[in-house]
This record gives C-alpha cells, sequence and structure tokens, in this order.
C-alpha cells in the first residue's frame, strides 16, 4: 500500500481576526505539507454560534490570501456539516458509544465536573449527547514535535460531550469527521490543542477513521512561564505587509532566518520558504518572544516598545 499524500489544514474559529499565534499555525501546518509536495485545506470551524463573530471568517480568509496561503479545494464550513456529524452520532449511539445525557453542571460540579454515570435528578428537555469513555482508556500517541504523549481520558476527561445541550455540535466530533473528510494526515496547530488529541484519537478509532500524525506548535509566550498577554495574542497581524510578517513567523518557527533574504516578491519567499523548511528545526518548547518581536511591521496596531 502507498501512503497517502500528505494533507495539511489551518482550521481557525471564526472569533476575531487572526492574530500571531493563529498565522503561526497557519504557516507551520502550510510549510509542512507543501514541502512534502503535499496538500493543504482550510476549514472554518463555525459551529459555536455564540462566540462566532459576524465578519470574522471572511477577514480571515482574506488574511490567508494576502499572505498567498492558498489552499487546496474549496473552504469547508462546519455550518454546513450537520448532516455529517448527525450520522457520525447517529453510528456511536446504534453502537452504544454515545448516549444521551440529562446531567447539568451543578449535578457534575460534585465530581470537579468529569462525567463517569448520569447523577441526573430529572430529565431535561435539550439533554446533550456525550462519548462513553470506558475505564482504562489510556491513549499513547507520538507528537511530531513533543514526542511520546499519552492521557487516560477516563479518569482526566470522562464521558464528553459530542452535542451539547443547546443543540450545537462539539468541537471533538466536527474536528474528527471533517479532517476524515478533508483526508488531513497531518494536524499542524497550536499546543493548547494538545490535550483535545486524545479524545480525537478515541472518537477516530470508535468511527474507524484514520488516525492523522500531530504537531503541536509551542505557544508564544510573553515571559518566561507567561502566555502571551491577552492584548499583544488578541492584535491582528497586518496583512498589508505579509512579507516582514511571514520573515518574522519564519524565524520564530526556527528556520534559518537568512534562507529567505533573497526573496523580495511574495511568491518567491512563499517558494524559497518551502524548499528551505527543514521540520526537524521546529522548536519544541513554548517560543519566549523577544521584547518588540511583535511590534511593527507584524501588527496592525503597533504597540510601542516598553
Ligand atoms: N478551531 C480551532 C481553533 O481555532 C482549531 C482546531 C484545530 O486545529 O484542531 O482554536
Amino acid at each position: 500500500m502507498t501512503s497517502p499524500i500528505p494533507c495539511g489544514r489551518f482550521a481557525p474559529s471564526p472569533t476575531g481576526l487572526l492574530h500571531p499565534g493563529s498565522l503561526l499555525a497557519a504557516f507551520g501546518s502550510w510549510l509542512l505539507a507543501r514541502h512534502h509536495g503535499g496538500l493543504w485545506r482550510l476549514r472554518i470551524e463555525d459551529v459555536d454560534p455564540p462566540r462566532t463573530v459576524p465578519g470574522a471568517a471572511q477577514a480571515q480568509l482574506q488574511a490567508l490570501a494576502a499572505f498567498g496561503l492558498a489552499a487546496d479545494g474549496p473552504v469547508l464550513w462546519q455550518s454546513e456539516r450537520g448532516d455529517a456529524y448527525q450520522a457520525a452520532l447517529d453510528v456511536l449511539l446504534a453502537g452504544g458509544q454515545a448516549f444521551v445525557c440529562h446531567c447539568s453542571r451543578s449535578e457534575l460540579a460534585a465530581s470537579g465536573g468529569i462525567h463517569h454515570r448520569c447523577v441526573a435528578r430529572q430529565p431535561r428537555p435539550d439533554p446533550a449527547v456525550r462519548f462513553r469513555v470506558p475505564p482504562d482508556s489510556r491513549v499513547h500517541f507520538d507528537d511530531g514535535l513533543r514526542g511520546p504523549q499519552q492521557q487516560d481520558v477516563h479518569a482526566e476527561v470522562g464521558d464528553f460531550v459530542l452535542r451539547r445541550a443547546d443543540g450545537c455540535w462539539a468541537y471533538q466530533l466536527a474536528v474528527v469527521v471533517d479532517d476524515a473528510a478533508q483526508g488531513v494526515t497531518e494536524v499542524v496547530r497550536g499546543a493548547d490543542l494538545l490535550d483535545s488529541t486524545a479524545r480525537q484519537i478515541l472518537l477516530q478509532q470508535a468511527l474507524g477513521l484514520a488516525i492523522p500524525r500531530y504537531w503541536h506548535l509551542p505557544l508564544l509566550l510573553d515571559a518566561p512561564g507567561h502566555k502571551l498577554s491577552k492584548s499583544l495574542a488578541a492584535l491582528p497581524v497586518d496583512a498589508t505587509h505579509p512579507l516582514p510578517v511571514l520573515r518574522a513567523l519564519w524565524a520564530l518557527l526556527g528556520q534559518q532566518p537568512a534562507a529567505l533574504d533573497a526573496a523580495t516578491t511574495l511568491p518567491a519567499l512563499l517558494d524559497t520558504a518551502c524548499q528551505a523548511f527543514n521540520p526537524t528545526r521546529l522548536p519544541r518548547q513554548d517560543i519566549l518572544l523577544p521584547p518588540g518581536a511583535l511590534s511593527a511591521p507584524m501588527l496592525q496596531n503597533p504597540l510601542s516598545p516598553t
């Protein structure tokens, strides 16, 4: 059997404009796929209407286009994928791997919010659907950057939600169904999602889907142990000057800055980056930003250096 063409993806939630951390994940996944001659897909994860910001998805897609990060095939919109999620849910319900749950958040507070058995005192009109996680559901996987990982999903997470009480599809189900539908073989994303991976692998196993390789990029920190401050993390990247932004991200991805020196146009820079990219140089630890690294010309709204 030949292995499939590598396929990466970027799957932003339309909760705001693209910020440096999300563009770092987009560029990292694009480089990994393209460097290996693979495909790169886009997906808008708009399954959570309360968190969706009107116009954000279009703005994200425009920004990606301005950075030259073009995808193969049409953009997949999760808001249009309800039938596919329902079909997957039906399979899990029929196999007894999912169940309708009437427990409320307050009823689960006594067990730290972790669901191991239903404790609802009365049925509710809007029950959730959960995935049943049996005892000893320890998942092992080898992260492309962080090496061997494991999680006891039963003890640490419990039975997790597939369809929420408000009727929205849960991220864990939607992401698994769509990564499979888009033929994704390489999931490159921020380390804040490392903790979701074991749940996604359990779902892939239950649904008989292929398990992609996972690469969790480090988080951007502005001081040792400090996640990028909300204000910095929320500032959108400046898509009107893509070259300096991509050069800055290239360096943050551990790549040789000089490799891009000769490129003066966006297509030339992306082409050179694709060829010069070396996955073994990707950072494995959180990235401590040097002072000023996120000032002009990277951000739309440059902060004055302190
Ligand atoms: N939609 C998620 C986010 O924007 C990313 C999901 C993923 O990459 O698996 O944080």
